[in-house]
């Protein structure tokens, strides 16, 4: 399923709570989202659906890395932030 990236810019913004899901920036307003190129993404979840912000940095080093390659880069900052 695909989603409408701008719209969910524009309604997250101002909630003030939107951050990469990767490395925990802060959404800028939502046009200079959009133009810097942030994604919204759709996750299954095991009962919801949800949807996650990828910053445009984490967008290319995940593509430069592969997928796997760039969780296991990340991991142990994720761990902090759990703790
Ligand atoms: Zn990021």
């Amino acid at each position: 399923m695909s989603l409408d990236v701008n719209a969910a810019l524009h309604a997250i913004c101002p909630t003030g709570k939107g951050r990469c899901w990767y490395c925990d920036l802060k959404l800028p307003p939502a046009e200079e989202a959009i133009d810097a190129g942030w994604q919204v993404q759709r996750v299954e979840g095991d009962r919801v659906a949800s949807i996650i912000l990828v910053c445009p940095a984490c967008l290319h080093k995940r593509a430069e890395l592969g997928e796997e390659e760039f969780l296991r880069c990340l991991s142990p900052r994720v761990c902090n932030v759990v703790q």
